[in-house]
């Protein structure tokens, strides 16, 4: 018995030995290897970044995306989107910048967009939406998802030419401009900033108008503080805390104050110069007409342009002008004819004038 305890100690130990030499040779170059490709990526981060959180993007994670993009979130942490390179990197001249040739191997490639650049997570997610086709720019597109591509893709952010112009063509389209009245969507005071930041001059005239016809442009006034009638130091001094305190909240204008001042003179504008135009009944070369328009002027369009604050809307007012039955009223049919050209004449007068109005020559450099 000891003796054949003794052979199966010596043959286990022989066979124990060389295999636990082969084992330790493959725990240790494991180890190396996951070591060295932990130092690759840990280089890599610490190329990118210094040692901020980063948690994955829950949508555009993808386990065998070959590029990880890295954007500030907030203080504290990132977003990281691991995404497919082949995708972005042809299209996108920051990232091309940023990495010399497109990522290829199986380890991803890290890479962080400078926080200066200002590019939001969400304005990058609406561009993977796009080139993922997952929303893809299309004419039935949200304002805010063609808005949001195209501030990421500018050139002080991401630089994709070919998205930024497809993205820009659809917020021209989303905008007509007149002098025929046009509806344009919400978000005006967005699609205002945009026009300015991406220099989109044909449509801010547009947006403007529509400014001035459909919203109120004022910026909230402080609330007044109440007339202190006692003329006592101390309750003056008590006033003053007050709006001090208040201030914060009256100062959330929306819109820059010189596009602000720029809206009060078009207003001023329009109303100085359609005033007279809608108040007074138009003459023609034949007294019977002439007295259609005189009986006519008051009922069929002073009344619904004051109900409607035709005042200061020209293009829809003289629209309207247009519109009415005139022959039905009365006016002889070259007569009718006449004016209507006289009116749409007016909208395009008013249109050209607005350019002054609004002080936009100062601007005429700008290029589409
Ligand atoms: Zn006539």
């Amino acid at each position: 018995m000891p003796s054949f305890h003794g052979n199966l100690s010596r043959r286990t130990l022989a066979t124990i030995v060389p295999l636990s030499f082969i084992g330790a040779g493959i725990v240790w170059k494991v180890w190396h290897l996951r070591r060295s490709s932990e130092r690759t990526k840990m280089a890599l981060d610490g190329l990118v970044s210094t040692g901020r959180k980063a948690r994955r993007h829950p949508t555009y994670w993808f386990p065998d995306g070959t590029l990880i993009v890295r954007i500030r979130s907030d203080a504290e942490e990132d977003t990281s989107f691991r995404i497919h390179s082949s995708l972005i990197y042809r299209k996108s001249r920051l990232i091309q910048r940023i990495l010399p040739e497109s990522p290829h191997g199986a380890e991803p490639t890290t890479i962080s967009i400078p926080p200066e650049l200002g590019l939001q997570i969400a304005d990058f997610t609406a561009v993977l939406e796009h080139l993922y086709h997952d929303s893809p720019l299309s004419p039935g597109a949200s304002f805010p998802h063609v808005a949001a591509i195209l501030r990421a893709s500018g050139g002080d952010t991401l630089d994709m030419p070919d998205v930024h112009s497809l993205a820009r063509s659809y917020v021209v389209s989303m905008f007509p401009s007149g002098p025929v009245p046009f509806a344009h969507p919400s978000h005006l005071e967005e699609a205002l900033a945009l026009a300015t930041a991406h220099r989109i001059p044909s449509i801010r005239k547009g947006i403007f108008y529509s400014i001035v016809t459909t919203s109120d442009f004022e910026p909230e006034e402080p609330e007044s503080p109440v007339p202190d009638l006692s003329g006592s130091p101390a309750s003056s001094n008590a006033d003053d805390d007050s709006s001090k305190i208040s201030a914060p909240l009256s100062q959330r204008h929306i819109l820059p104050l010189a596009d602000v001042e720029r809206c009060r003179n078009l207003m001023t504008a329009i109303v100085e110069h359609y005033t007279p135009i809608l108040f007074t009944p138009p003459a023609t070369p034949h007294m019977a007409c002439t007295d259609v328009f005189a009986d006519k002027w008051m009922p069929l369009v002073i009344h619904p342009a004051l109900a409607s604050d035709g005042v200061y809307k020209p293009l829809e007012s003289l629209e309207s002008i247009k519109g009415i039955d005139w022959g039905a009223q009365g006016l002889c049919p070259a007569c009718a004819r006449e004016k209507r050209e006289e009116w749409a004449q007016e909208q395009a007068d008013i249109w050209e004038k607005m350019d002054k109005w609004l002080d936009l020559d100062a601007e005429s450099d700008w290029t589409e």
